[in-house]
């Protein structure tokens, strides 16, 4: 049995991470953090293997370091805050592992490698990312990520990337490639949280043994 803890426990995603844990047959629940249930951090970390993390951008990195120097591998599905400067704690680990996904769903990293395939063919895009209103970063750190993965494979992203906040959205994606008389769109559309927990759980199962103290991107799990 994995031993998690999780950072950011009466969040929405939080909430489904916790039933996740609970629910699969090769985790336990060691510990749930969050300032609405007066637990800390530093509280659950004794007790766990592997801490998942979904808070807010102002807090992620301070959370994640943590886990890291008390020897705990961190799972980081928050987005918004600068990822350099956790890659660059996770290199002073001594022996705790940190994965981080803009995105937990397979469908979402579908939609980023497809994309990727079309940019040397099709290079000029743009994308829309919508989600509901609560979302504190915009744009979404998987449309940073597509915008990323495109542009290194050849394809022209154009900026801005256009973020909607609309009550009743969960997270979708839109990516719009546009060639001489034709157009080409992808889009992947997260209806429920429920969604993430299959890359969630595939993460706690495998951030130990990764070769790499900081891995991003779920597709590196496959
Ligand atoms: P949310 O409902 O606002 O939940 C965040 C929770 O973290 C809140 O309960 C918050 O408490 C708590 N928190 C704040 N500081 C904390 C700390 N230092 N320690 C422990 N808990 C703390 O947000 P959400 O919708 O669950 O989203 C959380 C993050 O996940 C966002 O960055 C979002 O973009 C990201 N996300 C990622 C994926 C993915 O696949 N990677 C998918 C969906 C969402 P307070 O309300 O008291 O501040």
């Amino acid at each position: 049995m994995i031993r998690v803890g999780v950072s950011g426990a009466a969040g929405r995603m939080g909430q489904a991470v916790c039933e996740a844990v609970e629910g699969a047959e090769d985790t336990e629940l060691a510990g749930r953090a969050d300032p609405a249930l007066g637990v800390e951090l530093a509280e659950i970390l004794a007790d766990a293997e592997v801490v998942v993390d979904f808070t807010t951008p102002d807090t992620a990195l301070a959370n994640a370091t943590a886990c890291l120097k008390a020897g705990v591998h961190a799972v980081v599905g928050t987005t918004g805050f600068d990822l350099d400067a956790l890659r660059a704690a996770a290199a002073k680990s001594a022996q705790a592992n940190c994965f981080v996904a803009p995105n937990f769903a397979i469908g979402a990293v579908l939609l980023m490698q497809a994309s990727q395939a079309i940019a040397p063919h099709m290079p000029e895009c743009e994308i829309v990312e919508l989600h509901h209103d609560r979302k504190l970063d915009a744009p979404s750190g998987t449309a940073k990520r597509t915008a990323e993965l495109i542009d290194a494979a050849g394809g022209n992203v154009h900026r801005p990337i256009h973020s909607v906040r609309l009550p009743g959205l969960v997270a979708h994606q839109e990516v719009i490639f546009g060639g001489e008389g034709q157009t080409l769109s992808l889009r992947h559309d997260s209806i429920d949280r429920r969604s993430f927990m299959p890359g969630v759980l595939l993460a706690v199962r495998k951030v130990g043994g990764l070769p790499d103290r900081f891995t991003v991107g779920l597709e590196k799990l496959f």
